[in-house]
């Protein structure tokens, strides 16, 4: 394979289209703090995904901060080891306790089996991710917390546009958080949003993310800055034309790679959406221990031939030196998170990836199994 295949690759409209919304910048002279673009975007964020209100912000980061600010979180927060090391940040920038609870083998999300035993008189939310885009248990998610009088935020970055059993995954929970990161199924380059319930809490974050000003002489709260520039909120728009077509190609290679890779012994394929509404958003398998080379060999055997998978996620959060002195972070009490952080790959998808290096990837994957069994 001549050029590297990398794990995805941003899809981009053409640069002609975008010339318009740049003119219109240029007119205006309006470059940021909520300016018409930004507006256009959250009405049309909205719109396409089946949600009330939505605050757009700077990136996800930012976003997920602000979200704890906004809801006062304090004390110890429940969240998984198992995904982007922004989520815990996010706790750490507050002051606030991550405590880390295992995940589900099938879905990879946290396990709401296991989170009651880590509730505490200081728990005061729970932060889940819906790893790769698939859903949280939400329902059990939010029976424990309404048991226990607790917030949920969800970290909802891979999941834009995924529905479950009732419309939008992102009316679930207190707050959710999206990221319209340049690697994500949408993005802005930079980006991220919080979906609010009501007006009242949009305000708020609005107010949170203008660094607390309601008007231009009262500052309410020690607010900061992040909001989206026109810049951004344009790409948005532009991007959400093409955002279904996109979506529908990821899918394809999706199908592809399941078909491919269903008899291969010891690799396992993830998070079948079924008639489910996903994004696509990753393709993680699991390369288990009947396959007859380790996960970190098939990885950079791959490597080697010029496709880049990567390990998300590996390490584990609960891994990094600012959280393995936890007692929550010790691998006896995320036995599956430590398991599956050791068997994750994560295989290209993206829109313009072509069918024939699909092909190649999945016929690698099946030789490796083949030789080395035959010998
Ligand atoms: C990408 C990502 C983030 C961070 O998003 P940014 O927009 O880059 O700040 C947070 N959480 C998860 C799960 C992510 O994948």
């Amino acid at each position: 394979m001549s050029k590297p295949i990398y794990v995805t690759q941003p899809y981009l409209p053409s640069l002609e289209e975008l010339i318009p919304y740049l003119e219109t910048i240029w007119n205006n002279k309006i470059l940021t703090n909520c300016g018409p673009f930004h507006q256009q975007l959250e009405k049309a964020l909205c719109k396409y995904l089946g949600v009330e209100h939505i605050a757009l912000f700077t990136n996800a980061t930012i976003a997920l901060i602000t979200a704890l600010q906004a809801l006062r979180i304090t004390g110890e927060v429940i969240t998984t080891p198992y995904s982007f090391v922004a989520t815990s940040h996010s706790l750490l920038w507050n002051g606030i306790k991550p405590v880390f609870v295992d995940i589900d083998p099938n879905t990879l999300n946290l396990d709401p089996k296991k989170i009651e035993a880590a509730i505490t008189t200081q728990t005061t939310a729970i932060m889940p991710v819906h790893c790769y885009g698939h859903p949280c248990d939400v329902d059990a998610i939010q029976k424990i917390a309404d048991n226990y009088n607790l917030k949920v935020i969800y970290d909802a970055a891979h999941a834009f546009g995924v529905q479950c059993h009732c419309g939008s995954i992102l009316n679930h929970g207190d707050l959710s958080v999206l990221s319209f990161h340049a690697t994500k199924v949408f993005n802005t380059f930079e980006g991220g949003a919080i979906v609010c319930p009501d007006a009242k809490t949009k305000l708020r974050i609005d107010q949170l993310k203008n660094f607390g000003f309601v008007d231009e002489t009262i500052v309410v709260a020690p607010g900061i800055n992040g909001k989206m520039s026109e810049f951004n909120a344009a790409l948005g728009l532009l991007q959400l034309k093409y955002v279904d077509q996109a979506l529908a190609r990821r899918k394809e290679i999706d199908t592809t790679y399941r078909k491919c890779l269903k008899n291969i012994k010891g690799i396992r394929c993830l998070n079948d959406a079924g008639e489910k509404i996903a994004n696509y958003s990753f393709f993680p398998i699991l390369v288990e221990a009947d396959y007859p080379i380790s996960r970190d060999d098939l990885y950079n055997k791959l490597k080697s031939s010029g496709i880049h998978p990567r390990r998300y996620f590996y390490p584990l959060i609960s891994e990094f030196p600012m959280y393995r002195g936890l007692p929550s972070a010790h691998s006896d009490n995320l036995p599956v998170a430590t398991a599956v952080a050791q068997q994750v790959l994560c295989l290209p998808i993206y829109p313009d990836l072509d069918r024939a290096v699909v092909h190649e990837i999945t016929c690698f994957i099946s030789t490796q199994s083949m030789c080395l069994q035959s010998k």
